[in-house]
C-alpha cells in the first residue's frame, strides 16, 4: 500500500512529547522525512527521532525556541538544507500560563502570546520563500477550540488560538494561488502533558458533555494532521478543522 506523505519533507515545531511527538511517528509512518523541534528535551526528543527511524526515513530534532525569530530564520535554512525542501509546516509548539483575568500577570500574557501566536508568524514567515520557490506547500496551525469558543480562565491561551484563525486564513488568501495552504487543526481536550493537570472530576464532567464521550488521543489529531498535509487535501485551505469529539455543536 503507498504511504500518504511518501517523497514528502515535513517540520514539525515542538514534536518531544504530547500531540507533536505522535505527528512525528505518524508523519515518518507515512513516508515523510521530518524535521522537529523541542524547547529543553533533549532527551525526549532523542528517544522520538530514534523511534521515527524505525519507519526509515531520515529525522532532524533540532533544540529551538519557536518564539524567537532569529531562531526561526536559522531553523528553517538548517532544515531545507537537510532535508532538501519543506512540504509541510507544522505550527504545533504551544503553552498553557492559566488564571482568572484578576490574577493573570503581563508575563503570562506575553509568554503565551509569544509562544503560541508569535511563532505561527516566525516559522511561516521564514518557510514563505522555500515554498514560493516550491510553489506548493501545506501550512497546518495547531489551534484550539477554545480559539473559538473562549475559555474562563484562558483569555490569553484563547486569543493565541484565536489570533492563529485570522492569521491562518489572510495566508490562505495570500498564497493560494502559489500553490501554498494554509489550515487550523483545532484539537479539544487531548490527552497530554497540558491536559494532565486537570483533576479526575473535571475530566468526568468534560466526558460526560463531549458527544463521542471520551477526551481525544494525540493518534486522533495526527490522523487530521497527516490528511491535512497529503495530496488528499488539495483543494482545502482556509478552514478550521475541529478534532474534538463533537465538543464544539
Ligand atoms: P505538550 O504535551 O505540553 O507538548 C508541548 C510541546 O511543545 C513539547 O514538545 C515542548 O517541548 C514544545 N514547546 C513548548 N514551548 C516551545 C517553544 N517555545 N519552542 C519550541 N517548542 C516548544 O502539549 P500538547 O498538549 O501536545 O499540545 C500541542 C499543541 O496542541 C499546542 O499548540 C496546544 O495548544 C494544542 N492543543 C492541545 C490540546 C490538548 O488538549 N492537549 C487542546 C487543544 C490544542 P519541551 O518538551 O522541550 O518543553
Amino acid at each position: 500500500m503507498s504511504k500518504l506523505l511518501e517523497s514528502k519533507k515535513a517540520l514539525i515545531t515542538g514534536g518531544s512529547r504530547g500531540i507533536g511527538r505522535d505527528m512525528v511517528l505518524s508523519f515518518a509512518k507515512q513516508g515523510a522525512d521530518v524535521a522537529f523541534t523541542y524547547r529543553s528535551n533533549k532527551e525526549m526528543a532523542e528517544a522520538v527521532a530514534k523511534e521515527a527511524e524505525q519507519h526509515g526515513i531520515k529525522v532532524m530534532a533540532i533544540q529551538s525556541d519557536a518564539s524567537n525569530y532569529e531562531a526561526a530564520e536559522a531553523l528553517i535554512k538548517e532544515v531545507a538544507e537537510g532535508l532538501g525542501r519543506i512540504d509541510i509546516l507544522v505550527n504545533n509548539a504551544g503553552i498553557t500560563k492559566d488564571n482568572l483575568m484578576l490574577r493573570m500577570t503581563e508575563d503570562m500574557w506575553d509568554a503565551v502570546i509569544n509562544v503560541n501566536l508569535k511563532s505561527v508568524f516566525n516559522l511561516t514567515k521564514h518557510v514563505m520563500r522555500t515554498m514560493l520557490k516550491q510553489r506548493s506547500g501545506s501550512i497546518i496551525n495547531v489551534g484550539s477550540v477554545v480559539g473559538v469558543f473562549g475559555n474562563a480562565g484562558q483569555a490569553n491561551y484563547a486569543a493565541s488560538k484565536a489570533g492563529i484563525i485570522g492569521f491562518s486564513k489572510s495566508i490562505a488568501k495570500e498564497v493560494g494561488s502559489r500553490g501554498i495552504r494554509c489550515n487550523v487543526l483545532a484539537p479539544g481536550f487531548i490527552a497530554t502533558d497540558m491536559t494532565d493537570e486537570l483533576d479526575e472530576d473535571t475530566i468526568k464532567a468534560y466526558e460526560a458533555s463531549i458527544p463521542l464521550k471520551a477526551l481525544g488521543q494525540p493518534q486522533q489529531v495526527s490522523d487530521a494532521a497527516v490528511f491535512l498535509g497529503s495530496d488528499m487535501s488539495t483543494y482545502i485551505t482556509g478552514q478550521v478543522i475541529s478534532v474534538c469529539g463533537g465538543m464544539n455543536i
